[in-house]
């Protein structure tokens, strides 16, 4: 991957749309590459910021009150025969002031065709990127891409364990929560060890558990006060996703086990680890 190719695939890589190869492809040359790396940021906080900070007004009543009433009087006193036709067939009998082609379409008419035009801007060009279900699927993204990346790089765990006492007070060592960690080896599910990885700007701890020839990567960070607390389900390239809010952390498993297999894991994995 060079400069080009990830200047070339950026837009899609922070909107989370490219495979994990890509993705992973892109994440290695920001590694390497400065200026792109500076490049992405800045994008990236630029979403951000849209996605954040875009103020929203209320038109007070009264304006939409005179607005409606100036349409209405309008309506009545001039229809649209006598301003828009009226004028364009004035220019064409050639009037002393052929400009009267705009200053007899009636202002507000204008100004609601400015509206229709400003509004149609923005469904275009902006509403796509916030409405872009961009976070989710940006880590979604992240998510499949440390999955493969687990496998891939012989790196699966960083404490190989099916002991949930060992790997629990090996993870808690090294992040600032305690993540549940429970082995669900009578359940077809067993603990194989759990491994660090770094997600959504920060360190989290990833639970590797094997069905059959098959593994789950749990991950688990603190869930943000406004996380939604509803569980999702996101199915891409092959890949299930399945998330949950417990305790104030949230969790993430992904797999390419089907998914009522995962919400099975799921299931298990929420009995065994909320304390009795
Ligand atoms: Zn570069």
């Amino acid at each position: 991957m060079n400069c080009e190719e990830t200047t070339k695939l950026m837009d899609g890589y922070l909107d989370g749309e490219l495979d994990p190869i890509t993705s992973q492809a892109i994440e290695q040359h920001l590694r390497e590459c400065h200026n792109c790396d500076q490049a992405y940021k800045t994008q990236r906080s630029l979403i951000c910021a849209i996605g954040n900070a875009t103020p929203y007004y209320k038109a007070p009543s009264e304006l939409r009150e005179r607005i409606q009433s100036s349409l209405r009087k309008e309506t009545t006193e001039h229809p649209l025969r006598n301003g828009v036709r009226g004028a364009q067939v004035q220019f064409h009998k050639r009037q002393p002031e052929p400009r009267s082609i705009l200053s007899e379409i009636p202002w507000n008419w204008l100004g609601l065709a400015a509206a229709i035009i400003l509004a149609a801007i923005i469904v275009s060009n902006v509403l796509p990127r916030l409405q872009r279900p961009g976070n989710d699927q940006f880590l979604a993204t992240q998510l499949i891409a440390g999955h493969v990346r687990s496998l891939m790089a012989n790196h699966l765990t960083d404490v190989a364990s099916s002991d949930q006492h060992t790997v629990k007070p090996w993870l808690d060592a090294k992040l600032d929560f305690a993540p549940a960690v429970v082995d669900l080896s009578n359940e077809g599910f067993p603990l194989i060890g759990g491994r660090l990885d770094y997600l959504d700007n920060r360190a989290v701890a990833a639970l590797i558990y094997q069905r059959r020839k098959h593994f789950i990567n749990l991950f688990v960070w603190p869930a943000a006060p406004d996380e939604t607390r509803t569980p999702k389900t996101i199915t891409r390239q092959g890949y299930q996703l399945l998330h949950w809010v417990e305790s104030d952390l949230n969790y993430w498993a992904v797999s390419d086990i089907n998914e009522k297999e995962l919400q099975e894991f799921k299931q298990l994995f929420e009995e065994q680890s909320v304390p009795h």
